[in-house]
């Protein structure tokens, strides 16, 4: 190893610090090269509440709960002590053939708030694992049930759903999938349910659930008996919030049926309030026959995931010899397993969701101010979980190209937005979005304040094009 210096970087937002992340550390999903010496790169130190604070001191409203993850806000000591007990007690232990109390107290607590006989929780680290580990469920499923040539998955055009190889190929963003081809096949895509850039409804009163259709026109053509599962989140994230039209659901929980396909409601984003329900499917009336879950579970105190299944998938499990042949090493870990039944306890003593419920129409109707703008085509979302789509001519729905989007959300929204003191994401996986997604202890105060910046920033950008 080369280190810059001989002594260790310290841990503060010094000039010393920023030479160690600059030279030792590797962003996710980051051009390095846009951190040079006029631009540094930022340094979250300290949280608490909405707000988290920068290394010069600085503080920032959290508009995006990290990244959709801390539910409950920063710097709740409950969870930070319900860490230190549990690893004084027993910091680590597999589930690989042992359980331990707080894996199962979880499980048990997980399995009494998910809709219907979704009972058996297999846990994960994060929400990548989880995505893959049902894929690998729906293919040792079929093969135990006599269906083994069922091994294909359905998702939704630009859904994000993990990076590891099996998610990367459910995933439907094509930019950050083809340097890594040839991906794991038999994963193929389907309509989303983008309604504002819709050419077949968007005018009509009612959608057609012609997105919903779509699942069984793909599950015909490439053979019933070879499709496992189709991957939905409730609202899908990526592309900017894409709430599903009423019916959606039930339409594609009746084709699933129809032709023998299990539906797996990804919500690592979704589950844990962000909805105002503990899962998504719960607030859109279906019933899954996987949820997969991660993000909010802990509200990142620690990290976790996993999915919770119906009775129906663990049955040819519990016959024989047979095993599920997976397993994950920090999966179900005690301290993050104590980290969610403190978060979830938290949820209840507060009453984070009846908060999301009280307060998301306001949130919404504080965001749609917004739709004054020239720039702001569409705001769109439910509970705390909002997209709001940038066009160029509001009238006809163009957007950006390529070159302009660059130059809009990289080169000006995204570092502009956080020097006006708001965490959000400016993303561009499908057309121009500003992605929002609040800690749950958020309220009005919060969300003017969210709508002041975005305002200001936003016509700042209008004025530049
Ligand atoms: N599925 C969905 C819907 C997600 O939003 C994400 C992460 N943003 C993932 C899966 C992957 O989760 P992780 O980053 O924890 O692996």
């Amino acid at each position: 190893m080369t280190t810059t210096s001989q002594t260790p970087p310290p841990r503060d937002g010094s000039d010393a610090a920023q030479a160690a992340a600059r030279r030792h550390l590797w962003l996710h999903f980051t051009r390095m090269s846009s951190y040079g010496p006029d631009r540094e790169i930022p340094m979250i130190v300290r949280g608490d509440g909405p707000y988290v604070y920068d290394q010069h001191g600085k503080r920032y409203l959290d508009g995006l709960s990290g990244l959709f993850v801390v539910q409950v806000g920063h710097g709740r000591s409950e969870l930070a002590e319900a860490a230190a007990k549990q690893a004084g007690e027993l910091a680590y232990f597999p589930l690989w053939s042992y359980a331990h109390p707080r894996a199962v107290e979880l499980a048990e607590r997980l399995a009494e708030l998910a809709p219907g006989d979704c009972n058996r929780v297999f846990f994960t680290s994060g929400g990548s694992e989880a995505v893959e580990s049902a894929w690998k469920l729906a293919r040792q499923y079929f093969r135990a049930v006599g269906q083994p040539g069922r091994y294909k998955v359905l998702s939704r055009d630009i859904a994000y759903h993990g990076t590891t190889m099996g998610a990367l190929s459910i995933t439907g963003v094509a930019d950050i999938k083809q340097v890594f081809e040839p991906l794991v096949p038999g994963s193929v895509r389907v309509e989303n349910t983008n309604h504002y850039r819709c050419e077949r409804c968007r005018d009509l009163e009612e959608c057609t659930l012609h997105a919903a259709d779509d699942i069984e026109r793909r599950i015909l053509m490439e053979g019933p008996e070879s499709v496992a599962a189709v991957y939905l989140e409730p609202v899908q994230n990526a592309g900017g919030c894409f709430p599903p039209p009423p019916g959606y659901f039930q339409r594609v929980r009746e084709i699933c049926d129809r032709y023998g396909v299990l539906l797996v409601s990804d919500e690592v984003i979704c589950a844990f309030g962000r909805l105002g329900h503990w899962f998504g499917a719960e607030r859109y009336g279906y019933q899954p026959d996987i949820i997969t879950f991660a993000k909010g579970l802990t509200s990142g105190y620690a990290p976790m995931g996993g999915m919770v299944c119906r009775d129906f998938l663990m049955e040819p499990f519990l016959e024989g010899q047979r095993t599920f042949l997976h397993g994950i090493t920090f999966a179900g870990h005690p301290v993050s397993s104590a980290v969610a039944l403190a978060n979830l306890d938290l949820f209840e003593r507060e009453d984070l969701l009846g908060n999301v419920r009280a307060n998301q129409a306001a949130f919404r109707g504080t965001l749609e101010k917004l739709l004054d703008l020239p720039i702001v085509g569409d705001v769109r979302g439910e509970g705390y979980f909002y997209g709001i789509e940038l066009v160029k001519d509001k009238a006809t729905r163009e957007s950006f190209d390529g070159d302009e989007s660059e130059r809009l959300l990289r080169g000006f929204l995204s570092p502009r937005l956080f020097e006006q003191g708001l965490v959000c994401r400016a993303d561009d996986r499908g057309d121009p979005v500003i992605q929002l997604s609040p800690p749950l202890i958020c309220e009005q105060e919060h969300f003017d304040e969210i709508e002041g910046v975005l305002r200001q920033v936003l016509n700042e950008a209008w004025s530049r094009l």
